[in-house]
């Protein structure tokens, strides 16, 4: 990262993205100054040979010239975060390491191919990861140059400069447009919005506001807007500069869109373009395996829409689709035996990621249940039509299963109970499917590590 050499800068939180923020900052000639309260993250930092400092102690922002903040960390909802007010007090810029992204892509190090690397940037309530991951393999398919980054795996400052590749992928939650001092990206995606971590963002209105942040003034060249919801619509009006515009490309899976502008969308399986009135392009999207669901269909409609953005013909991007495996916890068909499918979709951390994946397969025996999320089950109880029978998890498990209103639950418990039931009792042309519809921290690490538990013991009720 340039701009900072000589200077010292602070870096509050030592995960994977701290430390890679404290890594560019010294490859940039500045010295990062680290902060965690964790002292096991802090030994890690110093192992790194970075210094550690107490941030929170008086005077800590003199002679600071910025503060790196991660991605975890809260920092203004629910409660400000005394490190960061600190640094705003002191008149210390406030960034996080996708900033320190676009501020040293703007660099000779990033530019210096004949060709820039166009940015493309997803992101949404649901389907980030999948929408992101799908554009860089269709790309990957067609024969581009792609690197994929950001809240997938691999964090935005490990890219390499050097990989010749010219479009990179950047998968961004609104933990992180947040804060970001510089979003300059070429595409930006907006899949959808639905309610989470309203706590760190002070309501609805500021989930919205972060993630709108990625469209500001001298925001992407091109925008690609889920238009299901009514904040999806206002910002593809706000972004378009009237009828027929080509910045604004409107993607839905709940109507045809029509008009004269540029619009991809999904119904009964078929994905359509339409530009200037016209059909310019469809894919049938019914037989792909790696896209299940009307949820993926959105997925499919964005990614579609921005490979079209970059050059890539109808034909081409259908066969990108075709050999997409899917990603792992997200509606990823695990087993196939005696007529029953088994489904993990442990990433159906929130009410509405759930009703997706329910509304993606029929006769459906439902594992659900763990660390309920604020504002409880919602409206879930109307996406419930194709369940024949849910097996509750979680520490919470009968009080989940109570709210389960018009639905056979049977509390189960832990996983391996619930797995033992719902293999036992399924017939021929049932989908057993995890799809929690809350977190997995009750009983689990991570939701990774939930969905690797279900297909144990999948693959162990089955006798794999
Ligand atoms: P994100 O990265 O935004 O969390 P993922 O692609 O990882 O999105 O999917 C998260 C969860 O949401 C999964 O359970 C998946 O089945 C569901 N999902 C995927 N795409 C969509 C979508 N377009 N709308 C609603 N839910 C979706």
């Amino acid at each position: 990262v340039q701009g900072f050499e000589g200077a010292t800068v602070a870096v509050l939180g030592l995960g994977r993205s701290g430390l890679a923020s404290a890594r560019a900052l010294r490859a940039g000639g500045a010295e990062a100054l680290c902060w965690d309260d964790n002292p096991a993250a802090r030994d890690v930092a110093e192992s790194e040979g970075f210094t550690c400092a107490d941030l929170t102690r008086p005077g800590a922002f003199e002679n600071v010239s910025g503060l790196i903040v991660s991605p975890g960390i809260p920092h203004l909802y629910p409660k400000p975060n005394p490190v960061v007010l600190a640094a705003l007090r002191a008149g210390v810029p406030v960034d996080n390491d996708i900033g320190l992204f676009f501020r040293s892509f703007a660099t000779a190090e990033w530019q210096n191919f004949d060709i820039a690397p166009k940015v493309v940037a997803v992101t949404g309530s649901n389907g980030k990861s999948t929408t992101s991951a799908l554009i860089h393999h269709v790309l990957e398919q067609a024969g581009r140059g792609t690197q994929l980054a950001g809240n997938i795996g691999r964090g935005v400052l490990d890219l390499d400069p050097a990989v010749d590749g010219d479009v990179i992928v950047l998968e961004l939650s609104s933990y992180q447009t947040d804060l970001a001092r510089a979003l300059t990206t070429d595409v930006a995606v907006f899949t959808n919005l639905s309610p989470d971590h309203l706590d760190r963002h002070g309501g609805m209105g500021g989930y919205f506001a972060a993630k709108r942040r990625l469209f500001a003034e001298g925001g992407p060249d091109r925008a690609v807007i889920g238009v299901d919801e009514a904040e999806g619509l206002f910002l593809a009006d706000q972004l378009s500069e009237g009828p027929g515009d080509d910045r604004v490309i409107r993607v839905s899976v709940a109507e045809k869109l029509s008009g004269p502008g540029w619009q991809v969308f999904a119904r009964k399986g078929f994905l359509s373009e339409w530009r200037k009135g016209r059909q310019v392009g469809s894919i049938d999207l019914r037989p792909i395996r790696g896209l299940p669901g009307t949820h993926n269909h959105q997925n499919a409609c964005a990614a579609y829409a921005v490979a079209r953005t970059l050059g890539l013909a109808p034909k081409v991007i259908e066969k990108g689709f075709a050999s997409f495996g899917g990603l792992p916890h997200r509606s990823q068909i695990i087993a196939e035996r005696d007529g029953v499918t088994y489904v993990n979709d442990s990433k159906a951390t929130n009410v509405d990621a759930a009703k997706k994946a329910l509304g993606a397969f029929d006769n459906i025996r439902w594992i659900c249940g763990g660390l309920e999320k604020e504002g409880g089950l919602g409206d879930l109880a109307e996406a419930t039509g194709a369940v024949r029978k849910a097996y509750v998890i979680g520490r919470e498990a009968a009080g989940f299963a109570m709210q389960l209103k018009g639905v056979e639950a049977v509390v189960c418990n832990t996983m391996a109970e619930a797995v033992r039931q719902a293999v036992a009792e399924a017939e021929a042309g049932d989908t057993v499917l995890l799809a929690p519809a809350a977190a997995s921290f009750d009983q689990y690490d991570s939701f990774e590590k939930r969905g690797e538990d279900f297909g144990a013991e999948v693959k162990r009720a089955l006798g794999f």
